[in-house]
């Protein structure tokens, strides 16, 4: 028999006449992810049934289901006739092995959809409480906060099921165009590219790499964030941009508290190379109001300047705290937290300029010649690519 998963669909039930593409995405999100397992998804009213090949690990799926938005929360269900009796001794099977315990309170939550059902739905509740207090005579009912829920719902079939497990939310990876994410090592970009993953966009990372100034270390640690997030982006590809003679140039040839203003210059105007050679429309950047120099008001409307792409800063507005705490819960802080040190870091300057004019430093940017620097960076550029589950592809 198939493992049952009952998916429940945030935003996309509030779709009007796209509905049916959001869904049938989130359908082959979920599908892709847990190959080479079996999958059939049906779905009834706002919920997806999965059916799954029986051998495909709990915890494989678990992955799958709790990185992929658009899905609000899920629950192992299993699915019973129609009949009073039926849907008892089912529930009396699989209590023993769910979260609930002789201890604390508990509660029933029955969905009667089927309005011909002969139960109504307290009646239904009634009798599944009595069910539940036959296993666990120590539970005691809570309506309002109780420590377990056994959930019934009565549709083309009966559906049983208890823990229910909390997910992203969000739409469907892929349903909102495709963008460019500038994934350095550190705390903020994998963030930004997760928040623009659940809105739907499916995004690609450029990582800028300074070697020798930027060690090995710094590479494997890009890459290992891009694997923690391809899941969440439905899949990932990680152009690794060698740019160590464009920053020694900049060093040398420009000023000095211009130099980390000129090298995210030339950053978006590489990305954006990249970005139009593989259909994205947009660069995202995990660029917050004023964390560092380089992010003040003047400096991003000077690098904006550098591009004619949709510059997306989905972590303008937020403070470092909340950004902490995203990267912890998806699981990026502890690798963006090594130690190995980027290359703004490598190259910045002592006192940049956090005002700059966008008129005077986009004429310097003009006289560094940037182009041909450009030119071989894109040239050099090697591609790494991870899947829908994080595991690096072979080349
Ligand atoms: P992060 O935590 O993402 O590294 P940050 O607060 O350290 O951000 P900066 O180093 O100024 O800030 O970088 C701002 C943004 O520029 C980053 O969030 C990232 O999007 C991009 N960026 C910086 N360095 C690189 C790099 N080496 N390769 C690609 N993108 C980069
Ligand atoms: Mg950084």
């Amino acid at each position: 028999m198939d493992k049952l998963y009952l998916i429940k669909e945030g935003e996309i039930s509030l779709k009007g006449g796209n509905r049916k593409l959001f869904e049938k995405r989130l359908r082959q999100n979920i599908k892709d992810k847990i190959r080479p397992y079996k999958s059939e998804i049906d779905r009834q009213k706002g919920r997806l049934y999965a059916y799954i090949e029986e051998s495909a690990p709990e915890d494989i799926i678990d992955k799958a289901l709790r990185t992929t938005s658009g899905i609000v929360g899920y629950a192992k269900a299993y699915r019973t006739e129609k009949d009073i009796e039926a849907i008892i001794r089912t529930a009396k099977e699989i209590l023993p092995a769910s979260s609930f315990r002789n201890e604390g309170t508990f509660r029933i939550t029955v969905k009667r959809e089927d309005k011909q059902f002969p139960l109504n739905s307290h009646q239904i509740a009634v009798e599944l409480a009595k069910a539940v207090a036959e296993i666990f005579p120590a539970l005691e009912v809570n309506l309002d906060d109780p420590d377990y829920t056994l959930f019934c719902e009565i549709r083309n079939e009966a559906y049983l099921y208890t823990d229910q497990i909390r997910c992203e939310g969000g739409l469907p990876a892929g349903t909102a165009g495709r963008g460019m994410l500038l994934l350095s090592g550190g705390i903020d970009s994998p963030v930004a590219g997760y928040m623009m993953a659940k809105r739907g966009m499916k995004c690609d990372a450029i990582y800028f790499h300074a070697y020798p100034y930027t060690s090995d270390e710094a590479l494997e640690k890009v890459k290992t964030l891009a694997s923690l997030i391809a899941p969440y982006t439905q899949g990932m590809r990680l152009f690794v941009v060698p740019f160590t003679d464009g920053q020694v140039h900049i060093r040398d040839n420009g000023y000095e508290e211009e130099a980390t203003l000129m090298f995210r210059a030339s950053m978006m105007q590489t990305a954006e190379r990249i970005a139009k050679a593989n259909d994205a429309v947009a660069i995202v950047t995990g660029e917050a109001l004023s964390q560092v120099a380089s992010q003040t008001l003047d400096a991003m409307s000077f690098t904006d300047s550098m591009t004619e792409l949709l510059v997306i800063r989905p972590l303008v507005g937020m403070d470092k705290e909340d950004i902490i705490r995203i990267a912890r819960r998806i699981g990026t802080y502890e690798t963006s937290i090594l130690p190995y040190e980027d290359c703004c870091v490598v190259f910045s300057p002592k006192h940049p300029v956090t005002r700059p004019v966008k008129e005077v430093s986009k004429r310097h940017f003009e006289e560094l010649k940037m182009e041909g620097f450009i030119e071989d960076a894109v040239k050099n550029t090697k591609v790494y690519t991870f899947d829908s589950m994080g595991r690096e592809l072979d080349a």
